[in-house]
């Protein structure tokens, strides 16, 4: 069985170095555990937070021990009457290609009702994230202007979208011409602005939202964050889902004062956890499936072929390489 170890702490960017490949013997199927192979690995940008050690939401990785993600798993072997050979099951599981595991945590999925792939994504963590985000913090409203950044993503691919099924001006920022395009063309965004060649960020952000930010979806913090505040509109609310932009940072990132904003506007800024709302999951799973059905919303992936790329595939998701989600097809 091959493994991916935990080998060393990043400082500042993840790097190959931090990731070890061993091998193991395959253990022993007691009563009520299943043997799964891997099928697919979900990379995320929250692994780069449990790769340091600093205190957080989940506890750091261990140096040493494998890296765990959201996978979706086929089972080989059983010994617990609810799962059959054949079945798949997705859960947090550690990087192996095959493993005993107890049943605890692991939901089953049907390659039957969406592909294996988009329960890590759009009826998966991702998903439920952009959905929940989006109505818990964002209290959307009809007619009103939402920015998204990192809106190519997994996440802000599929906020923009729920966005203009709520009859909602969508802007969408990302990090190529090719990401911005795809979002009009693919997703429906009403407007896009790409960051990487945009030297105004504030200006430009006025000029796709003419009747200011009702909503901003936050998912990377930093300059393009602070650019939405200067346009935000009385009682705006910000959804800081993700700061990707300062994760690798070694050093307290700083920017912009964000009170006298808030003052002015009234406005509501809160940091959003999708595991907070894990009561709402099968709901909101079964609404982003319906919707998918009724080809409302749409989804596309980065797909990169074989186990030992996973890091490599986590790396390239960090700088922007995918398109939508990024998994690894063991
Ligand atoms: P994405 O699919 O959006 O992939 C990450 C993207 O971030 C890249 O494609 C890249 O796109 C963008 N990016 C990288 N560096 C920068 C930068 N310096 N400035 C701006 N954008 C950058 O990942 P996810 O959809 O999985 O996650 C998106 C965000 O949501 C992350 O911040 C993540 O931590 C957060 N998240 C939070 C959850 C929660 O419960 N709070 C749950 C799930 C995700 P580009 O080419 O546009 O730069």
């Amino acid at each position: 069985i091959d493994t991916i170890l935990f080998k060393s702490r990043p400082v500042g960017e993840p790097t190959l170095d931090n990731f070890e490949f061993t091998q193991e013997e395959t253990a022993e199927l007691k009563d009520g555990q299943l043997r799964v192979k891997a099928a697919y690995i979900s990379v995320d940008p929250y692994l780069r937070g449990r790769m340091s050690a600093a205190k957080s939401y989940i506890p750091p990785f261990e140096v040493g021990k494998p890296l765990l993600s959201g996978m979706v798993a086929e089972v080989i072997e059983s010994k617990n009457e609810g799962f059959k050979k054949g079945e798949f099951v997705s859960g947090m599981l550690p990087w192996k290609t095959e493993q005993v595991v107890a049943t605890e945590g692991l939901q089953k999925v049907d390659p039957n009702l969406a592909p294996l792939s988009a329960y890590l994504g759009i009826i998966g963590m991702t998903g439920l994230t952009a959905y929940l985000g989006l109505h818990e913090i964002g209290k959307p409203k009809e007619g009103e202007t939402l920015v998204v950044s990192g809106a190519a993503g997994a996440v802000g691919s599929v906020v923009g979208q729920i966005g203009k099924i709520l009859g909602l001006r969508v802007i969408g920022i990302a990090g190529s011409d090719e990401k911005t395009a795809m979002l009009k063309s693919k997703f429906g965004f009403d407007a896009t602005i790409n960051y990487k060649t945009t030297e105004n960020m504030q200006q430009a952000i006025a000029e796709a939202a003419p009747n200011g930010v009702d909503i901003y979806f936050d998912n990377v913090g930093g300059p393009i964050s602070d650019a939405v505040l200067f346009n935000i509109n009385r009682f705006a609310r910000m959804i800081i889902c993700g700061a990707i932009s300062v994760y690798n940072n070694t050093e307290i990132p700083t920017g912009v004062a964000v009170q006298p904003f808030l003052v002015k506007n009234s406005a509501l800024m809160q940091g959003f956890i999708v595991s907070n709302y894990a009561a709402k999951f099968p709901e909101v799973a079964k609404q982003l499936a319906n919707w998918l059905q009724q080809e409302k919303l749409t989804y596309t992936e980065t797909v990169v072929e074989g186990f030992k790329n996973t890091p490599q595939a986590f790396l390239d998701m960090m700088n922007g390489k995918n398109k939508g989600k990024m998994v690894v097809k063991v």
